[in-house]
């Protein structure tokens, strides 16, 4: 025999009422009522949901307990003995799963054998980032090391296949240009400008943005269907590019300006690496103006991405920023709230010719 006990704990209003016993009182998580163990004027039983178990006291009789204590003291029978959980059950209308379950039929045992094998094999996975995460976390100096450079921002420059020579105001335009084909539907705005109906204007074809005067501050990494008001993942159309910053490679969130450029020069060798190393296609660096850089890198199969994902957060990396192509990021051109700075672009390497 064996009953769902959870299920059952839940439940103590439904067994109120399933014995007769009117609730006098009653909220989402809490209940009263005239207590069922004792002669009682006036409504001392007081039940409340506790971390999904609800729990009665009632302060004359000096007891309480769950819904299945509640059952043996009201039938005289021990709280610790199987009847009390069987008749508490009854009550309730529980099926005993170990009786009165039909046997699993083929099918039902194979997707249970499947579904164990999947939480096996992700347990396994989640162990196994745990191991490189602790690993990479030791070495991260020097698995950087190699990659630092005090002169990042002139390597980055030189390096660069489109000549940046330009003032920062053109950034944004050439970031665009070298980015996206002018048909692409792309979400420009401030932060929090997704989800209302005036923000329609906030998406718009790369060419009819590159039209506009002034651009706004932000733009997210992914190509959106048209006519679309939501920067939300379910309206993207294609995600052609991963994003890798870190704003705590140095051990914490920078403070000033000597810890922020510090964090900068180890973001510079994280790009590098995730470039040289693991041979991603590195298409621009954006000095956000802030703690960090963002390196826009062409999106990986499927199998790369996931070898970055796992020793992402052994590096640092932001994870959320990877992927998300919905995410609001910094444009060239943008001022950094903090610093008052803005946002550079330090490499591009146009994919549109
Ligand atoms: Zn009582």
């Amino acid at each position: 025999m064996s009953y769902d006990l959870d299920r059952i704990k839940t439940m103590l209003p439904e067994y109120l009422e399933r014995s007769g016993i009117g609730i006098t009182k009653r909220a989402a998580s809490h209940v009263e009522c005239h207590c069922p163990l004792h002669q009682d004027g006036t409504p001392s039983f007081a039940a409340d949901l506790v971390a999904g178990v609800w729990l009665w006291k009632c302060w004359p009789c000096g007891v309480g307990g769950t819904v299945i204590d509640l059952h043996a003291d009201k039938n005289g029978i021990s709280r610790s003995c199987h009847d009390a959980i069987k008749g508490t059950a009854e009550v309730l209308g529980i099926p005993d799963n170990g009786k009165s379950l039909p046997p699993m039929t083929t099918d039902q045992r194979r997707a249970r054998a499947a579904m164990n094998a999947a939480q096996n094999a992700e347990r396994l996975e989640q162990e196994n980032a745990e191991r490189i995460t602790d690993a990479l976390k030791g070495r991260r100096v020097d698995i950087l090391a190699p990659f630092l450079s005090s002169s990042w921002r002139a390597d980055f420059w030189d390096d660069s296949p489109t000549i940046l020579d330009g003032p920062v105001e053109d950034d944004a335009r050439l970031f665009i240009r070298g980015l996206f084909n002018p048909e692409d539907v792309l979400w420009l705005g401030d932060q929090f400008d997704s989800g209302e109906a005036s923000h329609a204007e906030n998406f718009r074809t790369a060419c009819k943005w590159l039209r506009l005067g002034n651009l706004p501050p932000r733009i997210a990494p992914g190509i959106f269907k048209s006519g679309v008001i939501s920067r939300s993942d379910s309206n993207l159309i294609r995600s052609p590019f991963i994003v890798i910053e870190s704003d705590d490679l140095i051990g914490h969130k920078p403070t000033d300006d000597n810890e922020r450029e510090e964090n900068k020069r180890l973001c510079a060798a994280l790009i590098c690496l995730c470039r040289d190393r693991l041979k991603l296609t590195l298409r621009a660096v954006i000095d956000t103006g802030g703690k960090s850089l963002h390196g826009w890198f062409d999106r990986p199969s499927d199998d790369a991405l996931k070898a970055l994902l796992s020793i992402s957060q052994g590096l640092a990396i932001d994870k959320g920023v990877v992927t998300r192509a919905s995410n609001p990021l910094r444009l060239p051109g943008c001022v950094h709230k903090t610093t008052g700075r803005k946002a550079r672009l330090h490499f591009l390497n146009s994919n549109t010719f």
